[in-house]
């Protein structure tokens, strides 16, 4: 086999044949991951950029996996999203922040919108706006309580499948967010026909703040045209106390990050619903 040529030996590499052991024992493990329901949503808040106020929560899936404790999803997204498992978990989030909000919903909790991440091949499948309208009524919930997060790059193409399940789902009441933006290359007027309503912008822009002129530029740019075209901007990963003044003086609405509180467990989460104003 190795004399098969030049261009063709890479493929016997030993490295490579790990790893492509490893990405199938870690399909096989996912798959019986999502039998056994080792799946968990961490909640991380979004407020009001001047008053602290949460106005979202962003869920976000962990593994808890038996021998490795909690698995971050940047290790198995993936794998999830290369082999179709996307689907099934892409379900069983959104029926656990669904069964979620319902649970708060009963405790008398002051309810906020959950925001979702979906990825393109769930938007592909074609049934999502079907399958989140089946959730919000099997848990008796607004539709204004559910938000979806896609991500700038996943949209792109522009389809008129994608098009179509966006404005399905966003004629149920269900705000629609541009998620990591900045990092693909959608223009905000193709965003503004896709009627989405909040810009997430990428944490590396982020983390430019304050220390280089051209993150600061970035936002400025940004902000006026979203608020011009209608739409909210959220800044990720927002992790310190300079970062948040920035933002302020930007006139960006709303931030995520550390510098506010990390995911927390849903019963964290409740201390912080309660607690509302969150600086
Ligand atoms: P994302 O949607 O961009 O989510 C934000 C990520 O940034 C989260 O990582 C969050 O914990 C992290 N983060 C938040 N604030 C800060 C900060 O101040 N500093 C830093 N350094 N990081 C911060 P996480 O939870 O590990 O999720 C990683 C990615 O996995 C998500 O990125 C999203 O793309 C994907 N993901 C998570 N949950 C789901 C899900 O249910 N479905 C799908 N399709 N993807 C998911
Ligand atoms: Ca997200
Ligand atoms: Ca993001
Ligand atoms: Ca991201």
């Amino acid at each position: 086999v190795k004399a098969a040529g030049k261009g063709h030996y890479n493929f016997f590499k030993p490295e490579l044949y790990a790893n492509i052991k490893a990405r199938f024992a870690m399909e096989q493990a996912l798959v019986q991951a999502i039998e056994l329901n080792q799946f968990v949503l961490h909640y991380q808040p979004r407020v009001n950029t001047i008053s602290g106020e949460m106005i979202s929560m962003e869920a976000l899936i962990r593994w808890i996996h038996p021998e490795r404790g909690l698995i971050s999803p940047i290790e198995f997204i993936p794998i999830a999203e290369s082999t179709g498992l996307i689907l099934a978990l892409g379900d069983m989030v959104m029926e656990k922040a669904c069964s979620q909000i319902s649970d708060w919903k009963n405790q008398q909790l002051p309810l906020v919108p959950v925001s979702i991440n979906v990825s393109a091949r769930q938007f592909h499948a074609g049934d999502l706006q079907k399958k989140l309208n089946v959730c919000l009524k099997k848990y008796e919930i607004d539709a204004t309580l559910l938000e979806v997060e896609i991500t700038e790059s996943a949209m792109m193409g522009e389809d008129n499948a994608i098009i179509a399940e966006l404005a399905a789902i966003r004629s149920l009441g269900i705000k629609l967010l541009v998620d990591d933006f900045g990092t693909g290359y959608s223009s905000l007027s193709q965003l503004q026909r896709l009627e989405m309503d909040v810009l997430k912008i990428d944490r590396v822009f982020t983390s430019e703040l304050g220390k280089s002129r051209e993150g600061e530029i970035f936002f400025k740019a940004i902000v006026s045209m979203a608020h011009a075209l209608n739409m909210g901007v959220v800044a990720e990963g927002v992790e310190t106390l300079e970062q948040l003044g920035i933002l302020r003086t930007l006139c960006c609405d709303e931030i995520q990050g550390y510098f506010i509180s990390r995911p927390v467990t849903p019963e964290t989460m409740s201390e912080l619903m309660l607690q509302r104003y969150l600086m």
